[in-house]
Order: structure tokens, then sequence, then C-alpha cells
């Protein structure tokens, strides 16, 4: 059994291509010069066209979170944590917080991206508890 990725499309090959890098891609609008995620064709917040990749800084803060006890399949390995996370730019994205003890995570705890390879093409943003 295998996990579920992503289909794929223009927007989401560029955002994968810098997960393999290790990079944690933001658009930003040139308009309003806003960052936005998860990756659109027009700017969430002024409706520009003109939307460029940046590397975000990877910090964070969790928003809320859930410990998953009962995985939706075999190939994820519970429990685990899937949360919301408040990124430093400003956008909020849902990821996992790996490595560590599912009870010792709380809303406000500070997190840092690292990445993980899902497959052999599949590069997974997943965040780590700082301090
Ligand atoms: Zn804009």
């Amino acid at each position: 059994m295998e996990r579920t990725f992503p289909t794929s499309s223009a927007l989401s090959d560029a955002y994968y291509a810098g997960c393999r890098e290790g990079k944690l891609l933001l658009q930003y609008c040139s308009d309003c010069q806003q960052p936005q995620f998860y990756p659109r064709i027009l700017c969430s917040h002024c409706g520009g066209r003109e939307l460029a990749w940046r590397e975000a800084s990877g910090k964070g803060h969790i928003a809320t979170f859930t410990v998953v006890r009962q995985p939706v399949s075999p190939a994820y390995e519970a429990p685990y944590v899937v949360a919301l996370i408040d990124l430093e730019e400003g956008p909020r994205m849902m990821s996992h917080i790996v490595n560590c003890d599912p009870e010792a995570v709380r809303v406000g705890q500070p997190v840092q991206v690292s990445f993980e390879n899902w497959s052999e093409t599949l590069t997974m943003p997943v965040f780590q508890l700082q301090g």
C-alpha cells in the first residue's frame, strides 16, 4: 500500500522541484508583494497575475494540530502529528511534525522545515520542533 501522492500540475511541479532541492518555496505577488501558499495562478490578495517563487525561511509556529492514531492506510505509521503551521512569512500550511513525541506537541511551538523523500520523485516538506 502506498501513500497518497499529490497530483501533478505546472504549479505543483515547480513547488516540488524546490522541495527536492531542500527549499520551501512560496509565491510572491509582483503587484502587492504578498506571499501565498498553496500555489495558485492568481494572487489571493489582489488578483495579480505576476507571481514569483521565493525560498521561505522554513520557520514557523504550530497554529493547531491533531495526533492521528488510526492511519488512513498501513503506509502511514501511527501515531503521527498533522499540523497547521503559520509560516514566518505569513501563509499557513498543513504538514507533519516529525521526530517528536506526539504527546509533547503544543500549539504555539516554533518549528523548522525539513524534507522527507516519500518516493524517488516526491520530496515532502515536514516540520520539526525547535527548542
Ligand atoms: Zn497581489
